[in-house]
């Protein structure tokens, strides 16, 4: 088969500081086969997805179109998402006829001037438009989507990875080849159901009961083969998206009666609400979780500071957990990264083993706190320092490391989220010898620091990326909703309670 693929990745967040425009994705991947650029990225691995190697692994040809991704922030403004747009439009005219289509995007992507800001509905759409009915298309989706109802309408498949860390993109890739081949070749006529779950939740699958949960749906979609059931995901929803369509989901793609999909769908949607209170945020300030973290017997304690996450659009430069950690005169304890460059540059320029005045951190809005002024010592400068991340190589930028009395911070030009214990090793500081280490991230640390800490704390915080979803000023977001609203209530044809 010749089979049309293009990847679009981005989380759009309401209340992010962080403009966007094409420029995030220059800075993190951006291929355009129409002009040219950014070739090194063609058959590059993204989020464990190459589809390039996929597609011929399966025996089909691929022609890949867009390649895009960028770091979490607000939603892009329209000329540039055009821009991406019409590249994958493009790309897939003049790679027609083809046998199917595989979209790999978000599923909460905003753009200004958008209906609802739904990029993913916009663009399946006019996917449509120019395949026709008869080409099956396909889309793969990060859980944290908040799905439109045109996706599922436009799309014949639409699933999403089960695992948060997302470490099963790959093997969902392969599961909707396999739905694309049968439709391609006439043996199936799939379609997609979605029912919506109105709560507004953190769900990592890491723990129970998400864990056994995620499982027991793997079994399921291996059960309900035979009646016509071939895929089941959970739309965790992104809570930072300010949208008619924020809010939890279930997936159900089948090829057998509407009615018994619906069934499942409903049913799969009951179990995951039954689940809710586990998301209630038991998290502590940044005060109590660096006075437990102290408590430990053995480090290191890892301390997420899970609101300010640039993974979740955060700007990535707030203060508060380093001064908790100043002010509780901790030694022996590192933070990686506050996104600075300003800071970076000035440390850099002072080089390796001097002393300066660094006013750190705070700069981008009220949420990331004031900015820090202290006497810092410059440990290391490395302006190509990288990390891994969900099977990319990511630059991120100018990187410094400075001590600050008993603190090591890294510094960063390239906002990024911390997802590999590399964000400390690649400026010379050994993670397992610390303390207390702190990271910039809701979950995704999770697979690579989880085998080497003592313990994990997520700590709360006044940031950019919600964990009390009451207190959020939401505008869009549909009513009534868990947590916002007491159950029970009936939303979405449904009484919660
Ligand atoms: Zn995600």
């Amino acid at each position: 088969m010749k089979i049309f693929c293009a990847t679009m990745i981005h989380e759009s967040n309401s209340f992010s500081p962080i403009p966007t425009s094409l420029a995030n994705f220059r800075e993190s991947v951006l291929y355009r086969p129409s002009a040219g650029e950014g070739r090194q990225h063609l058959g590059e691995v993204l989020a464990d997805i190459d589809h390039l190697r996929l597609m011929r692994s399966r025996g089909h040809e691929a022609v890949v179109g867009l390649i895009a991704n960028a770091e979490p922030s607000a939603p892009i403004n329209l000329a540039d998402y055009q821009v991406l747009r019409e590249e994958i439009l493009g790309n897939l005219q003049r790679a027609l006829p083809v046998d199917a289509v595989f979209l790999f995007l978000h599923g909460a992507q905003m753009a200004q001037g958008i209906a609802d800001g739904d990029c993913e509905s916009d663009l399946i759409a006019r996917v449509r438009e120019i395949v026709g009915v008869r080409i099956p298309i396909a889309v793969e989706l990060d859980l944290h989507c908040n799905v439109g109802a045109a996706t599922v309408e436009q799309a014949d498949a639409v699933l999403a990875c089960l695992e948060y860390p997302h470490i099963d993109f790959e093997a969902r890739a392969h599961l909707a080849v396999d739905i694309l081949e049968r439709a391609a070749s006439g043996a199936s006529k799939p379609y997609t159901v979605m029912r919506r779950v109105p709560m507004l939740g953190h769900f990592p699958t890491t723990r129970e009961p998400m864990k056994s949960f995620v499982e027991s749906l793997r079994q399921r979609e291996k059960r309900e083969k035979s009646a016509g059931i071939l895929a089941i995901s959970l739309c965790h929803g992104f809570t930072s998206g300010d949208t008619a369509n924020t809010g939890a989901g279930v997936l159900v793609v089948a090829d057998g009666e509407r009615a018994y999909a619906e069934a499942v769908a409903g049913e799969v949607a009951r179990e995951f609400w039954d689940l809710r209170e586990m998301s209630r945020p038991l998290r502590p300030s940044p005060h109590d979780a660096v006075k437990h973290a102290l408590a430990a017997a053995n480090g290191p304690v890892v301390i997420a500071d899970a609101t300010d996450n640039p993974g979740g659009g955060a700007a990535g430069d707030s203060t508060h957990l380093l001064r908790e950690l100043l002010a509780q005169k901790v030694e022996n304890a590192t933070l990686a990264m506050i996104w600075d460059p300003l800071a970076a540059q000035l440390a850099t320029k002072a080089g390796a083993g001097n002393h300066i005045a660094l006013r750190l951190g705070g700069k981008t809005g009220p949420a990331s706190g004031l900015p820090l002024d202290v006497e810092a010592t410059v440990l290391a400068v490395n302006p190509q320092a990288t990390q891994k991340a969900q099977g990319g190589v990511f630059p991120l930028g100018m990187t410094v490391a400075v001590q600050v009395e008993g603190v090591q911070v890294v510094i960063n030009s390239i906002r990024q989220q911390t997802f590999s214990p590399e964000c400390f090793s690649s400026i010379g500081i050994d993670p397992r010898a610390q303390r207390i280490l702190v990271v910039k991230s809701s979950q995704h640390f999770f697979e690579t620091f989880s085998p080497f800490a003592s313990e994990i704390i997520y700590a709360d915080g006044p940031q950019d990326v919600p964990v009390d979803h009451r207190s959020y000023p939401y505008r869009k977001v549909p009513r009534p909703i868990w947590p916002r609203d007491d159950i029970p209530f009936d939303a979405f044809g449904t009484t919660w309670n």
